[in-house]
C-alpha cells in the first residue's frame, strides 16, 4: 500500500566504542499494530528503541516515523509524536497517582485525561496513593497510563512487562491490542520472553546480535512453521 510504515529503519547502525550494538538494520513496521521486539540480553533492543525515539543518535543510517526523518532530539519537523517508556522509569515517590496525571497534563502538548484514567481504572490503580507506596506492577501501570495520555502516534515500551505477574502481562498486552485497534497508535514493545509473543500477537521483529533476523506477522510466521512458541497443537 502507499501508506508509509509507522517506523522504517534504513541501514541503521550504532557503535559503542568497539561494540556494534546495531548493524545495518533495515525493516518496516506497519501502523496500528502491537509489534513485539524480541531478542536476548544485549541483542540491541534498548539501543534501537532509543534511536527510534530520538533520545540516542545512530552512528549511521536513518529512521523514518510515519515517513518523517527522526533525528536525535525529535523529528526534523517536530511532527511525529513518539513516546518512549524506558526500562525502570522512576516515578516521583511522593507524588500521588493523580499528581502524576497532572504532571503528564502539564508536560505534554497533547493530553487525553480520559484515556489515562480509563487505563488506571481497568487495572484498579488507586488514584490517591503515593507512587512510592505502589507495587512494581502498579508503578508500571501508572507510567503506561501517563504515556497513553500523551496520545503518541508511536509508543515505545522497553520491557514494560518485566515487573508484572503472568496474568497481568496477558491483560496488559490484551488491552494494548484493544487500544491500537481503537486509535491511531502503533506500539513497539521489547521483551526477551518469547512466551509473551502468543499474547502480543500482532507483529514481530526479532533481533540477534544487532541484526533483524526475522520480521513479519506473528500468525503468518507461525503458519510458515517458524517455531517461536513451540509446535502447535495441529502439527
Ligand atoms: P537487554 O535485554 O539486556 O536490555 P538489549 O537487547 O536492550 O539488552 P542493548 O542494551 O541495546 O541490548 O545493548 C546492545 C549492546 O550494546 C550490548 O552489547 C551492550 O553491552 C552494548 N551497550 C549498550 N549500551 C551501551 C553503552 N552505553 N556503552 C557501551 N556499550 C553499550
Amino acid at each position: 500500500s502507499g501508506e508509509p510504515a509507522a517506523v522504517e529503519a534504513r541501514d541503521l547502525s550504532r557503535r559503542y566504542g568497539a561494540v556494534w550494538a546495531l548493524r545495518e538494520c533495515s525493516f518496516a513496521l506497519p501502523a496500528n499494530r502491537v509489534v513485539a521486539l524480541v531478542g536476548a540480553n544485549g541483542a540491541g533492543k534498548s539501543t534501537l528503541l532509543s534511536i527510534i525515539a530520538g533520545t540516542l543518535a545512530a552512528t549511521s543510517g536513518t529512521v523514518l516515523v510515519h515517513g518523517r526523518p527522526m533525528v536525535r532530539g525529535g523529528s526534523v519537523d517536530g511532527g511525529s509524536r513518539v513516546a518512549i517508556l524506558a526500562q525502570d522509569k522512576p516515578l516521583y515517590r511522593d507524588f500521588t497517582v493523580s499528581d502524576m496525571l497532572r504532571f503528564g497534563r502539564s508536560t505534554n502538548r497533547v493530553w487525553d485525561q480520559r484515556r489515562a484514567l480509563s487505563w488506571l481504572d481497568r487495572f484498579a490503580v488507586p488514584l490517591d496513593r503515593r507512587c512510592g507506596k505502589l507495587s512494581g506492577g502498579q508503578r508500571a501501570q501508572v507510567a503506561l497510563a501517563v504515556a497513553l495520555g500523551s496520545r503518541p502516534a508511536v509508543l515505545l515500551l522497553d520491557e514494560p512487562l518485566a515487573n508484572l505477574d503472568p496474568l497481568a502481562r496477558v491483560e496488559v498486552t490484551g488491552e494494548l491490542l484493544a487500544e491500537v485497534a481503537d486509535d491511531d497508535m502503533t506500539v513497539v514493545l521489547s521483551t526477551h520472553i518469547v512466551a509473551e509473543l502468543s499474547g502480543v500477537g500482532d507483529h514481530l521483529l526479532l533481533l540477534d546480535a544487532g541484526r533483524p533476523v526475522l520480521t513479519g506477522d506473528v500468525e503468518e510466521l507461525l503458519d510458515s512453521h517458524v517455531r517461536l512458541t513451540g509446535p502447535r497443537a495441529d502439527q
